[in-house]
């Protein structure tokens, strides 16, 4: 029996829904509980969260979440596990604070058992103890966290990066990463999303030069986009306008509600007369304005997306204005963000996505900075995360190159399990997993057979087959119809259909005829196969048969 287990039930093979398991013989203790988002063939979806079956079956053990930052690919599923039980949730303030605001929309009634956690003091949660270390990443108050356990410490690097010049001031607490290090790092379980970025990831502070210098250059209205979450990118852009005359104003729901709770919080300083709510801006000369909107990620309900369409009605696209992308694109968001980018431009805007300096930096540490991870805390066994396979392989090689031994890396897949005990370290897959699709209209999880339905109705479209049936003598009176929607066929096809359907059907005995749930399953069938056979579509059959 091993004594300590880590199983990652999302955020391994691939970037989203961060949710890592740490078990001992007698507690359970879950890192991070986030989301992903869909594919486009994931009709009606909203979000992706992890399964969390494993952790419901073993409530009894479970301990808490320790919350590393509050990015919604660590934090976004906290709504729906503490819809299944409630549970203590450690974090600092301001991952409290943006929490607390996402509880609100997605899981109102829930009460929250939020505990303080502060960088550099331990805490136990059951038999272990915990360490949140200060690290440096796109949002403030991000912690690593050490797990002091029997069989060693157990490091998760959390998404980190090293900034020398953090806009906080706050710098990675590199001493104790140093001091974890010596004393012997059993696991680190490190970011892999940027290792395959060749030196070192620009600081954030180099971000605010340039975009001040392209406020001054603009003659017109200035808009960027960013994530919301990104606080320090929001004081830059603020800083950058009061150095250029510009009053700030804020576009999109989501970027006002975190805007507004961390001016009131004190994460951004600026002063009242500095911004202007957004339905007097246009009374502004162009050249004294600065908008911070959503829609960085081409997301079709946010601001800079409806603007791109002429929806929204509160902010129009000016010929003239300046459009900065501070934010590089989520692979598989690139679609959506370049339909939006040339709508803008078709709107006689100047669309800012690169510069020879910096107008976004990435959170993630790149491969010098991993490198500098890794000689800090020496770790004996590593697992590459929050990374998809190409990230972790990458990972992988750059520490077998630096002497690294491979049979102590693990490139773990979500449900898989770490087994660690006094003598070795071995991976199994035991535990259930997998991705829960939530509905975007009820916020309730879509079962997989409804999702391919939308599938296949998207594809292929629906057709209805209408049978009458004399519920004397079984006859069917008069020939079967059909109507059908989203298909891609003509009158002559479904003639043909109904043709060789009829056919089928006269086979039948009267007696057979009547039994409609038999006769249901028959005729899916066989209109699928001859839907196939002279329109090459399978849409979905739906069988009713009338008994008149
Ligand atoms: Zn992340
Ligand atoms: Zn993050």
């Amino acid at each position: 029996m091993p004594s300590l287990k880590i199983i990652p039930l999302g955020g391994t093979g691939e970037i989203g829904k961060n949710c890592t398991v740490v078990e001992t013989e007698k507690d359970i203790i879950i890192v991070d509980c986030g989301i992903s988002f869909p594919h486009e063939e994931h009709y009606g979806v909203d979000i992706v969260i992890p399964d969390f079956t494993y952790i419901l079956e073993n409530r009894d053990k479970v301990r808490g979440v320790v919350i590393t930052h509050a990015h919604e690919d660590h934090v976004g599923a906290l709504a729906y596990l503490l819809r299944e039980f409630n549970l203590p949730l450690y974090c600092t303030p301001l991952t409290q604070a943006m929490v607390a605001m996402k509880l609100e929309e997605r899981a109102r009634n829930v009460e929250v058992n939020f505990q303080r956690m502060t960088p550099g003091e331990k805490f136990k949660l059951g038999e272990m103890e915990i360490e949140p270390i200060r690290i440096t990443h796109s949002i403030p108050e991000t912690n690593a966290i050490a797990f002091h356990t029997d069989e060693g410490i157990v490091l998760f690097t959390a998404d980190f990066k090293f900034d020398r010049t953090p806009v906080d001031k706050l710098t990675t607490d590199e001493d104790r990463l140093k001091e974890l290090g010596e004393d012997g790092v059993l696991l680190l379980l490190c970011d892999s999303t940027n290792v395959e970025r060749e030196g070192w990831s620009p600081s954030e502070s180099e971000v605010g030069p340039s975009l001040k210098k392209l406020f001054h250059q603009a003659e017109g209205r200035v808009l960027v986009t960013q994530f919301s979450s990104n606080i320090h990118r929001m004081q830059q852009i603020c800083d950058a306008a009061k150095a250029t005359g510009r009053k700030v104003s804020i576009a999109g729901r989501r970027m006002e509600m975190t805007f507004n709770m961390c001016r009131r919080l004190g994460y951004i300083n600026v002063d009242r007369e500095d911004t202007i709510p957004i339905d007097d801006a246009h009374k502004l000369p162009n050249n004294k304005v600065v908008f911070i909107v959503t829609g960085s990620q081409g997301e079709p309900k946010a601001a800079l997306s409806q603007m791109s369409r002429r929806e929204y009605s509160r902010l129009k696209v000016r010929k003239g204005d300046t459009i900065i992308y501070s934010a590089r694109p989520i692979p598989g968001n690139e679609g959506p963000i370049w339909r939006t980018v040339n709508n803008l431009i078709r709107q006689g805007a100047n669309v800012i996505t690169d510069h020879e300096t910096p107008v976004h930096t990435s959170g993630h540490a790149y491969e010098e900075e991993v490198k500098h991870m890794i000689a800090l805390t020496k770790p004996f066994y590593v697992a590459p995360v929050h990374g998809e396979p190409r990230h972790q392989k990458a990972m992988t090689d750059l520490l077998v190159k630096g002497g690294h031994e491979s049979h102590r890396i693990f490139v773990l897949e979500n449900g898989q399990t770490l087994n660690i005990d006094e003598e070795s370290a071995w991976v199994v897959d035991e535990v259930p997993f997998g991705e829960v699709f939530i509905d975007q209209n009820n916020h309730s999880p879509i079962n997989e057979n409804v999702l391919r339905q939308r599938h296949t109705l998207a594809h292929d479209g629906v057709c209805v087959i209408t049978l009458v049936i004399d519920k004397q003598t079984g006859e069917m009176l008069g020939r079967p119809r059909a109507d059908i929607r989203g298909m891609n066929a003509t009158p002559k096809d479904i003639e043909d259909v109904l043709d060789d359907l009829c056919t089928i059907l006269t086979r039948y005995q009267p007696a057979e005829l009547k039994s409609s749930d038999h006769m249901a399953t028959e005729i899916v069938e066989a209109t699928g196969k001859l839907l196939w056979r002279s329109t090459k579509q399978r849409p979905i059959v739906i069988p009713i048969i009338e008994l008149v």
